[in-house]
């Protein structure tokens, strides 16, 4: 009897690849990557199963080079999560096992390694900061050695951010200041009590600093733990500042205790080390990982090691760390579960984090907590079907802390000046008088989305989208935000040569206007202009937390998050764009952005209050929200959904394509739908093709077509079917083209 390993290739062919066994034929198991012959190259590829047969001939195979990991990647429940995926998104399988990897893995790096530890010696530790005084390498290798959390520091990561200390090392090694120790990785998972450093729980007081827990968190624990061991989905629906991070913490808790691990899936990290350091904080002894887009290839590849070795009991990360091995995973948490960054938007595969976080949990049989102060109306949905059930905390943690009050501003009855109202202006000075702080919210950055010529009417357009520049007046620069492309500011019209005018506001315009109004008042931005480097984001947070700033003005990063006492008063400057859109979700991500911005304010004793200037202030939405809050808007929207044949009432697919020419992605879903139409599935709607919202875009244009269906699983069928016709299209080789199942933005 034959043995033959199929394996999966990161291209984009629909299909696996089968193989024979090494000569000295290790154990060959699913899960571990190998190195292949295919065509004149080696490739890596991972193990998909092992067959006794193939439908090609045995001995026309070729043999495996190499097996890379004795001890699977990705172990069984992983790795049948990411063939679901791929059969969900309609994705190859090998591009989908391949993106779940980081880089490093992907190249080959082994997980199982020594690691070379560094740490300092009892001579090294006795030198002071300044020493030796005349070796500034040296001096940086032993501050960088010299941290407060570790005991050891790994060459990798020294190499990823001291290119060349090597060297140094060398020499601080012989003036025995320093010492390398190999480190084999840990055989099992650490003891939990030693993970935690807890004292035994004993009469179940908890220990370390906890804040007594009030009615409904004890409540919504108290659900969750007596459920018996199982998959159970629970939507935590708490408003702002309800104590949600501490029923995480509660809940992780109990999982350390009991030697499990924990995966908390956050929306973006650069905007939640509140968060990290929550659970820094709450299990300092916990080993804790951290993933997202922001660390260097070999942190990434560090952190995913620990995580899939055990070592790492918590996993913080951004949506790919869904696809982290965690081989004693016991509960997965998701953080603003409504947040549109859990959906992958572009490139080829196309997932959503949250959806494939609840099936992760669904499959290893364990608990998953899915938490926002504003559902997604999917999971509201879901309650109301009874997938989830929902455990509210309808109050503030905070004994005294209320519900900021919310009232519009009329913008056609006041004055406005640089973007601010009448009204805008004298609250803020109330609030400033009496010691608040103010937090100003405006969606977008830039100093001003438009510069037109005071003359011919001339505005700056973006030679690559159908988009205005923005102006970056700091910076002198015309920028889009669409493609990136990048100008000098002009001082003059290119066309006439008149003067040129910056219309509109963005960010740095209020930061200017709030400057002249109130002279002395410390003011702070917050735009990804401002944290393109991270150690920005936190002088900001430093001084609005201290009170050197007194306003922070900034788009939706200031709603994430973050939690500063002192703020009385947000003003949300521009609440229109989203009343009016064509996508059928603006209005809920409208909602939700008013009501998590609205929720910074007054989260202590202090009352808070809400602007929310309007050219609109009899729109149902912005009057619903006043009157019921996000319940209410909730509920009717949804039933707009249920009247309209909108998800989550019906279920969608978008296949997008984009071309240098106009005509290329138009005939190319023009053939696609005939393509559809073709496999006559009376379940189906197509519609379109339809331009995008924008059409041109980085100079390319871009359409797409719409599938919709009542039966996810008619449309499933159907797509699978149609697919396999859409890419043996000849047009499609002209075209950019990917599906996108479930996608959060339409037009
Ligand atoms: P959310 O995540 O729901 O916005 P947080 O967990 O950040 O809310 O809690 C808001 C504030 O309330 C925090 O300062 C937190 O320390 C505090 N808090 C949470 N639970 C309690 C409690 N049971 N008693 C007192 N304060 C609490
Ligand atoms: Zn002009
Ligand atoms: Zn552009």
């Amino acid at each position: 009897m034959s043995m033959v390993i199929r394996v999966a290739l990161d291209t984009p062919l629909r299909r696996t690849f089968d193989y024979l066994p090494p000569l000295e034929a290790p154990t060959m198991r699913a899960g571990s990557r190998v190195r292949i012959p295919f065509g004149r190259q080696q490739r890596i590829g991972l193990i998909v199963s092992i067959e006794e047969q193939s439908e090609l001939e045995i001995d026309k195979l070729k043999r495996i080079h190499e097996l890379i990991d004795t001890e699977p990647l990705l172990d069984p429940p992983l790795l049948s999560l990411l063939l679901w995926a791929a059969d969900y998104y309609h994705h190859p399988l090998g591009e989908v096992l391949i993106s779940a990897l980081p880089k490093r893995l992907r190249e080959g790096a082994p997980l199982q390694v020594a690691e070379e530890c560094w740490s300092l010696t009892e001579s090294g530790h006795a030198l002071g900061e300044e020493e030796p005084r005349r070796a500034p390498k040296q001096r940086a290798l032993l501050a960088r050695l010299r941290t407060p959390t570790l005991d050891s520091v790994l060459a990798d990561q020294l190499q990823e951010h001291m290119p060349g200390w090597r060297e140094t090392a060398r020499a601080l090694l012989k003036r025995g200041w320093v010492q390398c120790l190999p480190q084999a990785p840990p055989a099992a998972a650490p003891p939990p009590a030693a993970v935690l450093g807890l004292r035994p729980a004993g009469n179940g007081t908890p220990v370390g600093v906890h804040p007594r827990l009030n009615e409904a968190q004890q409540r919504a624990i108290e659900a969750i733990e007596t459920t018996p061991d199982g998959f159970r989905a629970w939507l935590l629906h708490g408003i702002t500042g309800s104590g949600k991070t501490e029923v995480y913490l509660r809940l992780t808790e109990t999982q350390l205790r009991a030697g499990r691990q924990v995966l908390v899936l956050v929306p973006e990290i650069g905007l939640t080390p509140q968060l990290i350091g929550r659970f820094a904080e709450r299990f300092p002894q916990a080993p804790l990982a951290v993933l997202h887009s922001g660390l260097t290839d070999g942190e990434r590849l560090q952190a995913w090691r620990r995580a899939s070795r055990g070592e790492a009991r918590l996993l913080i990360g951004t949506r790919s760390a869904v696809f982290a091995a965690l081989p004693q995973l016991g509960l997965i948490l998701v953080d603003e579960e409504h947040d549109a960054s859990f959906k992958q938007q572009d490139g080829g595969f196309r997932y959503s984090a949250r959806d494939l976080a609840l099936r992760r949990a669904q499959q290893l049989g364990i608990p998953i907590v899915l938490g926002s102060a504003t559902p997604s109306l999917e999971s509201l949905h879901n309650v109301s079907r009874g997938r989830l059930a929902r455990l509210e905390l309808p109050e503030r943690a905070v004994t005294g802390a209320q519900l900021p009050t919310l009232r519009l501003i009329d913008l056609r009855q006041e004055r406005v000046h640089a973007g601010l109202s009448t009204t805008a202006v004298t609250t803020l000075q109330r609030h400033l008088a009496e010691g608040g702080q103010a937090l100003v919210f405006i969606n977008r950055r830039g100093y001003a989305p438009t510069l037109a010529c005071t003359a011919c009417g001339w505005v700056a357009p973006c030679l690559h989208c159908d988009a205005r520049l923005t102006v970056h007046r700091q910076e002198q620069r015309l920028r889009c935000h669409h493609c990136g492309a990048d100008r000098e500011l002009p001082r003059q019209c290119p066309q006439c040569g008149y003067a040129v005018k910056a219309v509109g506001q963005g960010t740095e315009r209020i930061e200017e206007s709030l400057t002249e109004t109130f002279p002395g008042i410390g003011i702070a931005r917050l735009d990804r202009d401002v944290v393109r480097r991270s150690d920005q984001l936190e002088a900001v947070m430093e001084r609005v937390g201290s009170g050197a700033a007194r306003i922070l003005v900034g788009t939706q990063m200031v709603a994430k998050g973050h939690d500063f006492p002192d703020v009385t008063l947000v003003i949300v400057l521009n609440a229109d764009h989203g009343l009016f859109s064509t996508d059928f979700r603006a209005a809920e991500r409208l909602a939700q952005t008013i009501v998590q911005v609205a929720g910074r304010a007054g989260r202590a004793e202090r009352a808070g209050e809400v602007l929310i200037q309007t050219e609109y202030p009899e729109h149902p939405l912005l009057r619903g929200l006043l009157t019921g809050g996000y319940e209410a808007f909730a509920d009717a929207a949804l039933e707009e959904r249920r009247q309209a044949f909108w998800p989550p009432f019906s279920h969608l697919a978008a296949l997008r394509a984009s071309g240098l020419q106009v005509a290329d992605p138009n005939e190319f879903l023009d053939q696609a739908r005939q393509a559809g139409e073709a496999l006559r599935a009376d379940s189906v709607r197509i519609l379109g093709p339809a331009p995008a919202a924008m059409a041109r875009r980085a100079g390319r244009y871009h359409a797409q077509l719409l599938l919709e269906s009542a039966d996810r699983t008619a449309l499933h069928r159907f797509v699978a079917a149609w697919l396999t016709r859409v890419e043996t299209l000849p047009i499609a080789r002209k075209v950019r083209w990917a599906l996108d199942v479930d996608p959060l933005e339409l037009f």
